[in-house]
């Protein structure tokens, strides 16, 4: 981005920005004048947004090629997105989780909710994961790692374009290091104990900061019993209730690469007595256990997304069923289950119902202590509900 205001409009048709004038940050492609102009700029051009009669009404990112056809960054049709704009953003981001965390490992910037429409931003002290998911945010790579560089001065800077969206945008996938040079994983705190992060092959950009505050409610569950950290990546359930005091820690997960970095992780805390991490596939995991007639007081299961696409609903729903009735016959009389889904295509309410269907399946009763989301790096957008993709549930069972 060379700072410079842009040159480019598109025009709604009539009663197109209906939604963007109730405070939505996006455009469909049939809300716009696809006219020859239109379908000629090249995806991720910064656009003023104009009605059919001309007035403007503000910034976006345009990709001709997708059905969210624009993305609002401001509404000032005079909003350069440059450098100095992305600083201003990263700022006001900064402050809010400068008030939240005493350690600097969170979120930073939650695309839409923090002005920035495609763009992620964890921050692992001074090294940085980010992930620009839009043809857009693609555009500002160059512009933002100057922009955190003003801001933040990190170390490391990771360019993550490997999630799968992308592939909707037109954007290839690449992973590249856009400062610094890492040296294997990276350590980050949360409330007082270690991880370990591999910024550049980890899933997503490292770590599920998402979960902060889940982990710290199971963390208060946990003294003196035994846990079952299921999906347990690199042991944020796991080894937050093994700081905690819990009695023993079980953790499964299918990829060997997570799994070794929570075992590092548990020697960093002096928790490796503590702790087993196996690699194993969830459902036969379960069964297995079950059959054996194990028991623990607290089991977490936080699967991957079920539903990836609306046409997964249906398969997904009887998935989550499925691993509350598996799950919830692991837990012992007076022990606690957490259940959590990240699939946005997954109502709450329907996920509170696979959940209970589950627990009556597994001949379960209980109670919910928690219903929960995302921590507060993850804010939502209000025009944006389905952003507040995580939900998590806690209950004990009798
Ligand atoms: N609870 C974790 C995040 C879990 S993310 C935390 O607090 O950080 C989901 C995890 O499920 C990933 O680590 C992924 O490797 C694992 N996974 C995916 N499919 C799996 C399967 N079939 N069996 C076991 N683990 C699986």
């Amino acid at each position: 981005m060379t700072g410079a205001r842009t040159t480019e409009t598109i025009h709604l048709l009539p009663g197109g920005s209906r939604r963007l004038r109730r405070g939505h940050p996006w455009i469909y492609s049939n809300e716009i004048r696809m006219d020859e102009a239109a379908r000629a700029l090249s995806p991720g051009t910064f656009v003023r947004v104009c009605e059919a009669s001309g007035e403007p009404l503000g910034i976006a990112s345009f990709n001709p090629h997708t059905l969210i056809a624009a993305r609002l960054f401001g509404r000032d049709p005079d909003l350069a997105i440059d450098a100095e704009f992305l600083a201003e953003r990263l700022r006001t981001a900064l402050a809010l989780r400068e008030a939240l965390y005493e350690e600097p490992c969170y979120r930073l910037i939650h695309s839409e909710a923090d002005g920035l429409p495609g763009v992620v931003v964890d921050r692992y002290g001074d090294a940085l994961a980010c992930q620009l998911n839009t043809a857009g945010a693609e555009r500002l790579a160059e512009a933002l790692v100057t922009a955190l560089d003003a801001v933040l001065a990190p170390r490391i800077v990771v360019l993550r374009g490997d999630a799968p969206v992308r592939a909707l945008e037109g954007l290839p996938e690449t992973v590249r290091t856009a400062k610094g040079a890492l040296e294997g994983p990276v350590e980050l705190g949360e409330e007082g104990v270690r991880f370990l992060a591999d910024l550049e092959a980890g899933q997503k950009t490292g770590w599920y900061f998402d979960q902060r505050d889940n982990r710290s409610f199971l963390a208060r569950l946990a003294r003196g019993r035994r846990i079952l950290d299921v999906y347990c990546h690199s042991g944020g359930f796991a080894l937050r209730a093994a700081a905690a005091g819990a009695r023993s820690v079980l953790g499964l997960d299918s990829s060997e690469l997570a799994l070794g970095l929570a075992g590092r992780a548990a020697a960093l805390n002096g928790l490796a007595g503590l702790c087993r991490f196996e690699r194993a596939k969830a459902f036969a995991a379960l069964e297995r256990l079950g059959a054996e007639r194990a028991k623990f007081d607290v089991v977490a299961c936080d699967p991957p997304s079920f539903v990836k696409s609306r046409k997964e609903l249906k398969a997904g729903l009887r998935a989550y069923r499925k691993l509350a009735r598996l799950a919830a016959g692991l837990v012992a009389a007076n022990g606690d289950l957490l259940l959590a889904s990240c699939s946005h295509n997954v109502e709450r309410a329907d996920f509170l119902d696979a959940v209970r269907a589950g627990l009556l399946d597994a001949g379960r009763t209980g109670r919910i202590l928690r219903d929960a989301g995302a921590g507060p790096d993850h804010p939502v957008h209000p025009a944006l509900p389905e952003s507040a993709y995580l939900k998590c549930f806690v209950l004990r069972l009798d």
